[in-house]
């Protein structure tokens, strides 16, 4: 018997989850400096609060999500996506009300979950760091919010991008846009993909995001959205278009790029990686618009801005690229004990050295001197402490400064005193070198 983890799902290793470690705190601290603040909803929600913001006929809803009934009969989900738990949760703890905090800017990160066909850079359980910006239509909004998301990769390293938006209009847009097209797909129906033709009508918009080969050919031909802009969303869109450039900030328009989910309006925007080897799995960043979920939820009309990144596409990215993550773990001082009577002292003494806010590493394994001393070497250990039985009974200690190669005997009371004092002298030594 053996036992495996679930299809589409991963463990995330000490090796690993450094990479992890460094995307997330990147996002934390220049979410900082864009002043959004992070919250945290469940993992699971009730069915309704996704089925009804992403959309009964999207694939996330009809074909890939994780729900159930619980013992109580309440039909729940694991969340597929972060910005419905988000509105949910801004709605029901009434975030909309003091002006003073508008726009109200929010970020995420955590597990999702879609049943989907797991391949390279699509998983069942996958990550993804989100921000949802509330209250304000104002175009500038839009531009800030991609732009942090290139500044995002650009910290990271990542270098080979595109930023493709489109606009989805208003109602007013999908309105004459939906009859449009589906007066331009009704004569291909019959070729359609099965998913195709029953979206033909229910939901026109989702036949362009159609994965099917056959669909994409007609796809190919549809007229554009932007030909049908009401005039608002024509100006919103030019403030776009005009703010980028003003910023330098290099960009496509795709007028057949529509998103996966139902609630964008407006602003819509996808980050390709030109990294080779990322397949269909090239969209590491997405988003746009949602003036209208926040009313769908239930609250007061008001508008949205949000994107999310797939954490484990990001770190295809970063390794495609060759982009060397800065090692977390750093060990100030490794304490090697020589001969059984040590055994305390040395737990005594890593103990003491922790207090001094520094990180410190023993053996455990009653190891031979030379394993230990190999040990501290591959931890790349700073400080090397020797406490042999004959220092110990001299209440003494050896610091070796790994670098310079410089060795000191100190008294075992400088330790517990003054670690400080001791560190700053033997690094000394090692910066002299
Ligand atoms: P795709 O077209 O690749 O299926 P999507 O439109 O379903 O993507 P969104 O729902 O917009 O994706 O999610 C935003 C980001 O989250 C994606 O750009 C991607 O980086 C990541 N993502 C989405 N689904 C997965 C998944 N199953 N596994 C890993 N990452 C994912
Ligand atoms: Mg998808």
């Amino acid at each position: 018997m053996s036992y495996q983890r679930p299809k589409g799902t991963n463990d995330i290793l000490p090796g690993e989850s450094e990479k992890w470690q460094f995307v997330e705190e990147t996002a934390r601290l220049l979410f900082n400096d864009y002043q959004y603040h992070e919250m945290r909803t469940p993992l699971f929600e009730h069915y309704e609060v996704i089925a009804r913001s992403v959309g009964d006929t999207t694939d996330i809803v009809s074909k890939e999500m994780y729900d159930f009934y619980d013992k109580g009969d309440r039909h729940v989900t694991l969340r597929p996506e972060g910005t419905a738990p988000i509105v949910r949760a801004y709605v029901e703890n009434k975030l909309y009300g003091p002006e003073h905090k508008k726009p109200y800017k929010v970020y995420y990160m955590g597990p999702m979950f879609r049943y989907e066909r797991p391949q390279k850079g699509r998983l069942r359980q996958f990550h993804q760091i989100g921000v949802e910006a509330f209250g304000s239509e104002n175009p500038s909004l839009d531009v800030e919010t991609m732009a942090m998301a290139m500044d995002f990769f650009k910290q990271l390293g990542i270098t080979k991008l595109r930023l493709v938006i489109n606009s989805l209009g208003d109602k007013e847009t999908r309105q004459n846009y939906r009859q449009a097209l589906i007066d331009y797909l009704e004569p291909h129906e019959a070729e359609l993909s099965e998913d195709s033709k029953r979206r033909l009508h229910e939901n026109p918009l989702r036949v362009l995001d159609s994965k099917d080969k056959r669909d994409q050919q007609f796809v190919a031909d549809a007229p554009s959205i932007l030909d049908y802009l009401s005039e608002s969303a024509q100006k919103h869109f030019a403030e776009v278009t005009k703010t980028l450039d003003h910023l330098q900030i290099p960009y496509e328009i795709d007028h057949r790029m529509v998103r996966g989910l139902d609630y964008y309006t407006h602003t819509i925007f996808e980050i390709m990686s030109d990294a080779p080897g990322m397949g269909s799995q090239s969209t590491i960043c997405a988003g746009g618009r949602y003036d209208g979920l926040v009313e769908e939820l239930a609250g007061p009309a008001t508008p949205g801005f949000g994107f999310a990144m797939g954490i484990e596409r990001i770190l295809l990215t970063l390794a495609q690229e060759d982009v060397m993550i800065p090692a977390a773990t750093e060990l100030d001082a490794y304490v090697v004990g020589i001969g059984e009577g040590t055994n305390m002292e040395v737990q005594k003494i890593v103990q003491v050295i922790r207090q001094f806010g520094y990180s410190a590493d023993r053996d455990f394994m009653q190891r031979k001197p030379k394993a230990q001393f190999k040990a501290a070497d591959k931890a790349e250990a700073k400080l090397v402490l020797t406490l042999g039985e004959d220092e110990l009974q001299n209440m003494q200690i050896k610091v070796k400064a790994m670098r310079s190669h410089q060795e000191k005997t100190f008294a075992l009371a400088d330790v517990y005193e003054d670690f400080n004092a001791i560190y700053d002298e033997m690094m000394l030594e090692n910066m002299e070198e």
